[in-house]
Order: structure tokens, then sequence, then C-alpha cells
């Protein structure tokens, strides 16, 4: 016998993750569908749901979450574009909440996290590293938020280790075609029709090439981060960033 314990709310849930949100939280034996809300919905008391996943657009989302948290519902958030500034001020609702979790996850792929946790760890071994993320087009944002994470975190390791400025390649960069830098480490965006979201982490040293490599084929590799994510987040009270601190891996 199912016991659907958990009651979860979807917001976005019109768009391409709520939605597949909405049917994995349909099929999955702990949880229950109460409510879906897109744009223009009254949120008033979420459906009564003890915990709320966000997918909507960045300029929504610090408001839909802020609701949710004033309702004492905890939140699971896998909306982008979350900077220190709304961060702070989510911060702060949350602090006149104290009960309430909230999860933001820049990426629910748990293969993606690993991804970003083996770069970090190569990252003190390696002087040459280049981080390369390959889009669908219609992805808005370049580079991707897990892109510039996994720049940050190698950055950070490589600082850890005294390692310099990674060298510039001595070919041209013609019109800023080789991307950009992001905590000092060089960041390429592919945009291309028929990928989904990839991406390759490549070490270099004299004579040798390791390369640590994601692909997510489907949204369905989303889901079971996100439902780990609303399983715990009720036992993790605040704000928390990176599903990798649920999974044992921060
Ligand atoms: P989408 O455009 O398909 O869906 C967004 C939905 O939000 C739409 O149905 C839209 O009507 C709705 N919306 C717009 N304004 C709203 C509002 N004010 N309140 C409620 N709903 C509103 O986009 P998507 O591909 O589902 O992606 C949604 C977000 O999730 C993006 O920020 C994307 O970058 C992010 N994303 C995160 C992960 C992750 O693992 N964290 C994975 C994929 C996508």
């Amino acid at each position: 016998m199912s016991d659907k314990s958990i009651k979860v709310a979807v917001i976005g849930a019109a768009g391409r993750m709520g939605s597949t949100v909405c049917d994995a939280v349909d099929l999955a034996p702990d949880t229950e569908l109460v409510g879906r809300f897109d744009v223009g919905d009254d949120l008033g008391d979420l459906g009564g749901a003890d915990v709320v996943v966000e997918f909507s657009v960045p300029d929504a989302s610090l408001t839909n979450v802020t609701h949710c948290v004033e309702q004492g519902v905890h939140v699971v958030v896998g909306t982008t574009g979350w900077t220190e500034d709304k961060l702070d001020k989510l911060r702060k609702t949350v602090a006149a909440h104290k009960d309430v979790g909230v999860l933001i996850a820049p990426n629910f792929a748990i293969g993606a996290i690993l991804m970003m946790r083996f770069a970090e760890q190569a990252a003190r071994f390696y002087e040459s590293v280049e981080v390369v993320e390959l889009h669908h087009p219609n992805k808005v944002d370049a580079p991707s938020g897990t892109a510039a994470r996994t720049a940050d975190l190698i950055g950070e390791a490589r600082k850890a280790a005294g390692l310099g400025q990674v060298p510039d390649a001595t070919t041209q960069d013609p019109e800023g075609a080789r991307g950009g830098r992001f905590n000092g480490i060089p960041v390429h965006s592919v945009r291309l029709r028929g990928l989904v979201a990839h991406q390759e982490v490549l070490f270099g040293a004299e004579g040798e090439l390791l390369t640590i490599r994601h692909d997510s084929l489907d949204r369905a590799s989303f889901m079971p981060g996100v439902l780990t994510g609303v399983r715990q987040v009720a036992g993790h009270p605040g704000v928390t960033v990176g599903l990798e601190n649920y999974l044992g891996l921060s």
C-alpha cells in the first residue's frame, strides 16, 4: 500500500520542468500532488502543500518563494538566476520563519553534481583546464549556471593549491569566440540544435588529457534529485544552496 505522506504543489506547473515534476510527484509512492500553479494564479494557501517545487522564471522566483516561506511551507527551487542580493533578501525572510527549509539547486542531475565534485578534486593536479558547456539553442543564459559553478569550484581549488592563472592559449581569440573566464577559468558555451544539456571539463598536462563529461539526455535526469529535495527539505531549516548538501558531497 502506498503512503502518500508528503503533499506537494508545483509553481511553474505548465512549463517544461514543472510539468515533468508534476508527473514525477504523481508517480512516486510517498508524494501527493495537491496543487499546480502558473503565471497569474493566486498562490493562496498553496493547496495545503507541505512542500512546494518552484521552476518558473528568474524574475518571479524570489516573489514566489517568499510567499511560500511566509505560509510556512518548505520550498525546493530549480529556477536559475539567484544573485547574492536575492539570496540575502530570501535569507532575511526565512530567518523570521525558523522551521522552514528552502533548497535552491542550480542543477538537480546527480551526475552533474558528481562531475563538479570530480572536477574540483582534479583541479590542483593540472595547470591547464577549460570548461565547455553545450545546450539546446533555446537556453536563455550563457554560460550555464552549472558551468559558472564548476569554474568557481575549480578556481577555489587552484587558489588553495597555490596554482596561478590558467595560461592563455597561443592562438588568437577572434571576437571573443573562445568564451569568457569565470573565476579565472576559461568557459565556452555552445548552443546547437539537437543538444540537450552537456558539459565537459578538460584538464591537460604534458602527454595527457583528462576529460570529465556529463550528459543530461532528458528532463527525467533531474527527477531523482528533485524528489530527494522534496523528501529532505523539511529536515534542513534555513536556506541551502546546492543539492550536494543533501547528498553528503559538500
Ligand atoms: P519553461 O519556460 O518551460 O517554464 C517556466 C514556467 O514558469 C512557464 O509555464 C511559465 O508560464 C511559468 N511562469 C512564468 N512566470 C511565472 C510566475 N510569475 N509565477 C509562476 N509561474 C510562472 O522553463 P523550464 O525549462 O521549465 O525552466 C524553468 C526554470 O528552471 C529556468 O530558470 C531554468 O533555467 C531552470 N532549470 C533548472 C534546472 C535544475 O536542475 N535546477 C533544470 C532545468 C531548468
